[in-house]
């Protein structure tokens, strides 16, 4: 009864006016050309026949990394809109009809804010860019490290070269890569025990630096290369040997092993031998790359995988003090946090709405706290949400891999709604 009573009020104005009046803000002037005429009266008949058309957008969330862009669909509005970039040196934006196109120029987060020029609602899109490190079956330019997928079963991605270089395939004899003691992130010219600082000078003192040193302040491959780089797991050098064929083999006149999977990803680790003493043994005959897990016998000792000729294992016999190479993984759980588009939605009785799973391990289930108000379906990496009756619901999505979950809340309305301004 209200919206006819408007309805019939700006009718009425818009008939008296004849179009004259240019305040800003004014009332019933909905589609804000600063006068009231015919045509917001047959807005205001859309709106009341068809349902408001709030601002939304298919994400609020948005990561991109440098040099990519990323679309964003504005779903619904009425079709005047502006978008601004907090910073365009992070982000740039660009908007053409109801397509955003984000596109990411340096490291950092910036806030995206899209204006219905119409109703003056605004809603903010935050954008985080990263550098790129997308995983390739092969490494793609000489912008080393990358991450290579071999399709391993954990998700767990290699890294194309070892701590200390930059080029995998073009890898010298006398540039293999850093030769470290277990534990320590630095080179030295002699390796053992009275040089080795996580013991007190005989390998019977050595420090117990936890089951597993992945991630932590002894990683060299983390403290070199950063937060998404680590050394690789006992379990991870496992899942590789039993999931790639390996071929003894050399790349530019460098000896080493070539693991290959069948997704057609593959790495190349050269035989870079070890440092004991001041003597580097072993070179051009195998490798020795170290995990990250100690044995939990012997302190003295952690596993590594040893290859040569027609050989490479997992092996429980490196001793710490050893200097030996390291090859960096980034492990599932990093690379699949569980992040979808849009942690809210503001939708009327009967509509439906998507929400994008971008990252996660590709396996989901979806719940909602109350299928009377909003329904959730899921297909591939796309949540359909569905409109009930009006009121509130939490719908609950879980990567039923890595058992994190992330939430949407629902608003469900059947009246108008207008939004806030930002
Ligand atoms: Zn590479």
């Amino acid at each position: 009864m209200k919206k006819l009573f408007t309805l019939f009020t700006i009718f009425l104005t818009a008939l008296s006016s004849n179009a004259q009046i240019t305040q800003n803000n004014l009332f019933g002037d909905l589609n804000k050309d600063g006068k009231v005429t015919v045509s917001d009266v047959m807005m205001l008949v859309n709106i009341v026949m068809n349902g408001q058309k709030n601002l939304s957008l298919n994400a609020e969330n948005v990561s991109v990394t440098i040099d990519k862009s990323y679309t964003v669909t504005i779903i619904s509005g009425y079709g005047k809109y502006t978008a601004v970039s907090s910073d365009e040196s992070i982000a740039e934006v660009s908007l053409e009809g109801s397509t955003i196109t984000i596109t990411g120029k340096a490291a950092g987060t910036v806030v995206v804010t899209v204006t219905d020029q119409i109703t003056d609602s605004c809603m903010e899109i935050n954008v985080t860019v990263t550098e790129d490190i997308i995983p390739y079956l092969a490494c793609p330019d000489d912008h080393h490290p990358h991450m290579i997928d071999l399709g391993l079963p954990s998700g767990t991605k290699w890294a194309c070269c070892n701590v200390d270089t930059d080029h995998p395939e073009n890898q010298s004899p006398t540039n293999y890569g850093g030769y470290y003691a277990w534990g320590e992130t630095e080179t030295k010219s002699t390796y053992k025990w009275s040089t080795y600082i996580h013991c007190n000078g005989t390998d019977d003192t050595c420090h117990d630096l936890g089951s597993d040193i992945a991630g932590t302040q002894y990683d060299v491959a983390h403290v070199k290369w950063g937060d998404s780089w680590q050394m690789p797991t006992r379990d991870q050098i496992s899942e590789l040997l039993n999931n790639t064929t390996f071929t003894w083999t050399s790349k530019n006149d460098v000896i080493g092993i070539q693991f290959t999977s069948v997704n057609g990803g593959s790495i190349f680790m050269p035989a870079a031998g070890y440092r004991n003493d001041s003597a580097l043994g072993n070179k051009g005959l195998n490798g020795n790359y170290w995990s990250s897990s100690q044995l939990p016998s012997n302190l003295s000792i952690a596993y590594d995988l040893d290859f040569g000729s027609g050989s490479a294992y997992i092996y429980d016999d490196g001793f710490r003090n050893f200097g030996q190479s390291v090859r960096p993984v980034v492990s599932s759980s990093i690379v699949a946090n569980l992040h979808i588009s849009s942690a809210t939605l503001s939708i009327f009785v009967g509509d439906v709405e998507s929400v994008e799973i971008t990252s996660g391990s590709g396996s989901y289930a979806v719940e909602s706290s109350d299928e009377s108000v909003a329904t959730a379906t899921i297909q591939n990496n796309i949540i359909t949400v569905g409109a009930v009756t009006a009121g509130t619901a939490t719908i609950t999505v879980t990567d039923t891999q890595s058992s994190q979950t992330a939430t949407i809340s629902v608003t469900v309305s059947g009246n108008l709604v207008i939004n806030g301004n930002c």
